[in-house]
């Protein structure tokens, strides 16, 4: 499918009473204005500080982190160390599985990403050895550093959902949005499943993942293909979840469970998939029940028509490997970066800062909460070098836009002790309810600004 089409997708909210043509093209002046100004005002003040920093992890945050520190430094000596030749916007996965953007709708090539006169060495690192300040390549051998930033993102651990690889996602219509193809392959499983009806499973998974937002916005979108086709009657839904609720952060939990409620999908709680029996079409789960603080657990399982999962995920192996994870704590089991959780710096090794997905912080793994992380990162290390104390401090920010229909997104904005933090112009709408200007945001704004903006050091 192609970039979605402005003047259709502009008739229809018109049609709907959503948004007039007028307040529509507004919106897209502002948002233009944005892009071509951009607002630089980190850069007024340059710093002499020098070093060789590496970045491992060329991806939201290791791209916005180098485009920043060149802006930054006068005399930048960069290396960004990543094997991928694509620079994915992964927000936009879950609007191709729901039909809305088209497979190349959300990458580049990464050499177009890569900010200029900063070295790119294509290759993955295998371990860093942070008392002597190196790191470990697959096949460029040892590079030394002065300072590292370790943003090498999450490992999806597929091979821990039994009956399931990366490479047969799809099959038995068990499909996951957690990769490029696995999006792909979800839409037109999903539109038959609007038509024709039948059982839908939908799971999150019991680790700390990437957008929890995800796997809700792919039943949501589900109902909603059914709604538009006017066979909802054929559906019977179950959203599982491992946790104890829904969603986490109250001022908007208490509206997505009502809209769970309105469409008749049952929520589940403390439900952990533990593998798929693919050419039965069965679901094999166990649930979690704690009495007396003792936990038991109950297997069950489940036949399918169309099934939406997740499988755990956890820092890459690498980084526990090197002895820079949490070592007690909440976040400890998945191996993620023991950083402190205000200024981004290594608990044990004050020349490394570490930031979004593998960060061992209690915030949601969000591109957004990379956005607001950068800044604070930057301002933190640039001190490291400087000899002063670092002492910018990131509040735990994270946003979620969740896709509740085609048109309106719940879009969830919250700090580290889980207040909303609403971003202006937003702060005039009431967002603890699902809005049609989100949606703007979500599918023409957020693409271009990441692309435009973030990766080119910007503030937005
Ligand atoms: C389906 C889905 C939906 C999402 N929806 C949203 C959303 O709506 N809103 C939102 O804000 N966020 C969303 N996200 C989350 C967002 O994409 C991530 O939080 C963000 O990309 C994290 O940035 P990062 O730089 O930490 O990791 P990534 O962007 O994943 O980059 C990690 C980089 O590290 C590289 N790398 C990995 N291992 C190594 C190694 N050993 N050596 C060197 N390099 C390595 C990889 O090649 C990659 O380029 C979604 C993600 C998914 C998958």
């Amino acid at each position: 499918m192609a970039e979605p089409n402005f003047e259709k997708e502009l008739k229809r909210m018109e049609r709907n009473g959503v948004i007039t043509r007028a307040q529509f093209l507004q919106l897209m002046a502002v948002a233009g204005a944005f892009l071509m100004l951009g607002t630089d005002k980190a850069y007024a003040a340059k710093s002499d500080a020098r070093g060789r920093i590496v970045i491992v992890g060329g991806g939201a945050a290791g791209i916005s982190m180098a485009a920043r520190l060149k802006r930054t430094l006068k005399n930048p000596d960069i290396t960004i160390i990543d094997p991928s030749d694509r620079q994915y916007y992964q927000p936009g996965f879950t609007l191709i599985a729901g039909g809305v953007y088209g497979a190349d709708d959300v990458w580049k090539p990464q050499e177009d990403c890569m900010p200029e006169d900063v070295k790119w060495v294509k290759d993955s690192v295998t371990l860093v050895h942070p008392v002597q300040n190196r790191v470990e390549t697959a096949r460029h051998g040892i590079i030394d550093y002065d300072y590292l930033v370790l943003v090498p993102g999450i490992q999806i651990n597929w091979g821990k959902v039994e009956g399931i690889s990366l490479e047969t996602l799809g099959t038995g219509n068990a499909h996951s949005i957690y990769d490029h193809k696995g999006a792909q392959l979800t839409w037109p499983a999903m539109k038959e499943y609007a038509e024709k009806g039948g059982r839908g499973v939908f799971c999150d998974t019991y680790t700390k993942h990437k957008c929890g937002g995800a796997p809700k916005k792919v039943c949501l979108l589900s109902w909603d293909n059914a709604r538009k086709n006017g066979t909802t009657d054929r559906l019977d839904m179950t959203y599982y979840t491992a946790e104890t609720q829904l969603y986490d952060v109250p001022y908007f939990t208490t509206r997505l469970e009502e809209i769970y409620r309105e469409r008749s999908i049952p929520i589940e709680t403390e439900v952990r998939l533990k593998g798929i029996d693919t050419h039965a079409k069965r679901a094999y789960f166990e649930r979690i029940t704690t009495v007396d603080g003792q936990k038991t657990s109950t297997p069950f399982s489940e036949d399918y028509d169309f099934m939406h999962f997740m499988a755990p995920q956890s820092a890459p192996d690498f980084v526990r490997e090197s002895g820079l994870s949490w070592t007690e704590g909440k976040l400890a089991a998945d191996g993620w970066v023991m950083v402190d959780q205000q200024t981004l710096i290594h608990k044990t090794y004050p020349n490394i800062v570490s930031l979004g997905d593998c960060a061992g912080i209690p915030t949601s793994k969000t591109s957004a909460a990379v956005r607001k992380q950068v800044p604070i990162a930057v301002e933190n290390l640039i001190a490291t070098m400087e000899g002063r104390r670092p002492e910018a401090i990131y509040d735990g920010y994270a946003a979620c836009p969740i896709v509740t229909d085609y048109g309106h997104v719940l879009l969830c904005e919250f700090d580290y002790d889980k207040n909303p933090k609403i971003s202006f112009p937003f702060s005039l709408f009431d967002m603890s309810k699902e809005q049609w200007i989100a949606w703007i945001l979500k599918v023409y704004i957020l693409k271009p600004f990441y692309f435009q903006m973030m990766l080119k050091g910007r503030d937005f």
